[in-house]
Parts: structure tokens; C-alpha cells; sequence
């Protein structure tokens, strides 16, 4: 049992009993109040994490538990993975042929001053919605412009699914046919192409298996991302938790060498600043 899921469950009906006046007190209260709290974005890797239909999944062999023969105890397991699945990380060479790979990311990357951008509404009347440059310009009427250098989080509500793949994924089918069936939302190459040129992004990352939304055939927004060595990730938990100001995110992949992706842990730390400033981070090459 994933400890997060409790707390999910917990917090929801307070939110839905509070509406959104309950969100913003929670909001406000996590931007002063609550500043160093520290919130899991990451999924547990165990049988039912989420991968691609195509495949396996995250595999636990069990090995040695228990205590031995010299007296004290011992465990020790082996496990299996595809780069990319469950809360993962995608390298900009993915999709990009010469962009980085996991290990030559740079650290400042990954780790920095992040904003939300909450998209749970639309995306609940439109499964295949595409985050698009006036759901953020929407945002930044709220909240202001997205500082030079953030790390962009997009809640779309699909975490709320999870681990259902039907209803996450939009088939619970598996193999290549049922790569056809997906359903879920995405960032709109265009709006990426925004963040990247107009915002100078560090990273970019959702609460669905794919930046690019369930139905997309051609990944223009990894391209477009991976072009600029924009790393997404993918499968993130927790965002339900988060303001939309006012903390920074640390999202560190396993370092495998000349991997294309890989599994993430990624955690963010509520500030004592609203406005989520990027002081003393510097900005991203
Ligand atoms: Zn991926």
C-alpha cells in the first residue's frame, strides 16, 4: 500500500465537502503556514504500476529474507523495468536523436522553483484535452507571468485514477492494438514550443503516462520538447497537494548510462514564498 493513496483518499472528500474556497485556504495555508512540507510525487513501483500497453510492467523478484545461518537478518530482491513507466522520467533523446540521456542531464534541470498549472476541469469534459498556450495565459492572469527557469507541473485530475488503468489510460487493454485505444490528456506541441521559446522552462512534467495526449500518433510535443533538451516527466503523483505557487520540485531518475528515460523520484518542498521565486537558481542553458 502506496502511503500517499491513504492520504488522497483522506484529503478528497474534505475538499469536495470545502469546494473551492476550501482549495485556496489549503493553497494559501501550504504556501506560508506549511513551508518545508515536503509532498511524494511518485507512484510506488510494485505489480499494478502503470506502464505503455506494450509493456511488461515493473517485475519484484524476491530473493533472500529472513535470517541466516550467522544469526541476523538479511533481504535482498532483484526487479525489472522498462525505462518508461509508472513516475519516470523521459530523456531528451527519447525522441531526439543526440539529445541527452539520462545520465548527461544536467542536475539543474531537475531540481528548482516550479509552478502548477491545474487543468482538472477541462480535462474532465475532454479526456483528450491538450493543455494549450491560453490555459496558461489563463494562469498567468491568475497568478502572474511563469518565472525564466521554472520546472512547469500540469495536473490534469488523471492522478485521481490511478492505478486504473481504464479509466487512467482510457483501455485496460495491453500489446500494440490497445495503443490505438488511448485516451488522456496532453500538452499541445504549440504550447510547448510557447514554454520553451517564451518561458524558458527547466522541465516539464504531468499526472498522465504521456506529455503528449492519449490519441497522438506523431509525439510532436516529446519532439518539440527533446528538440530543446526540455526533459518531461511522466506519471508524477501527488499534485493534488500542491499550490499553484510556492515550491520547488527535486526530480532525480535512476542514472542509467546512455538510458533514454528511466524511474523518477521526484518530490516537492512547499516554500515560505508565494510568488515561487527562482532566487539563487540560476537559469538552465
Ligand atoms: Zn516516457
Amino acid at each position: 500500500m502506496d502511503p500517499s493513496s491513504i492520504r488522497h483518499r483522506i484529503a478528497r472528500p474534505a475538499f469536495s465537502i470545502l469546494g473551492f474556497a476550501g482549495v485556496a485556504l489549503c493553497a494559501a495555508l501550504a504556501s506560508g503556514e506549511q513551508a518545508g512540507r515536503i509532498i511524494d510525487l511518485t507512484h510506488a513501483f510494485d505489480s499494478e504500476t502503470i506502464f505503455w500497453p506494450t509493456e511488461e510492467g515493473f517485475v519484484l523478484e524476491k530473493g533472500t529474507e529472513g535470517v541466516g545461518e550467522q544469526g541476523y537478518y538479511y533481504a535482498a530482491n532483484r526487479f525489472r523495468t522498462a525505462e518508461h513507466g509508472g513516475t519516470h522520467i523521459d530523456a531528451p533523446i527519447h525522441f531526439h536523436a543526440g539529445g541527452w540521456t539520462v545520465d548527461e542531464i544536467p542536475l539543474d534541470r531537475l531540481v528548482g522553483a516550479a509552478i502548477l498549472v491545474d487543468v482538472s476541469e477541462i480535462c474532465a469534459e475532454d479526456p483528450d484535452h491538450r493543455v494549450s498556450v491560453s490555459d496558461f495565459e489563463a494562469w498567468e492572469k491568475q497568478h502572474g507571468r511563469i518565472p525564466s527557469a521554472s520546472i512547469v507541473l500540469i495536473r490534469t485530475g488523471f492522478g485521481r485514477f490511478w492505478p486504473d488503468r481504464k479509466a487512467y489510460l482510457g483501455t485496460d487493454e495491453r500489446g500494440a492494438s490497445a495503443v490505438a485505444k488511448l485516451h488522456f490528456p496532453g500538452l499541445h506541441p504549440d504550447a510547448a514550443r510557447w514554454l520553451i521559446d517564451e518561458r524558458q522552462i527547466r522541465a516539464v512534467g504531468l499526472d498522465t503516462a504521456s506529455i503528449d495526449h492519449g490519441p497522438s500518433k506523431q509525439f510532436e510535443t516529446h519532439r518539440a520538447l527533446f528538440a530543446a533538451n526540455v526533459p518531461a516527466f511522466e506519471n508524477l503523483a501527488g499534485l493534488d497537494e500542491l499550490p499553484p505557487v510556492g515550491f520547488s520540485v527535486v526530480a532525480l531518475p535512476i542514472k542509467i548510462r546512455g538510458g533514454s528515460g528511466g524511474p523518477l523520484r521526484a518530490i516537492a518542498i512547499l516554500t515560505d514564498d508565494a510568488a515561487g521565486s527562482s532566487a539563487g537558481v540560476s537559469a538552465p542553458d
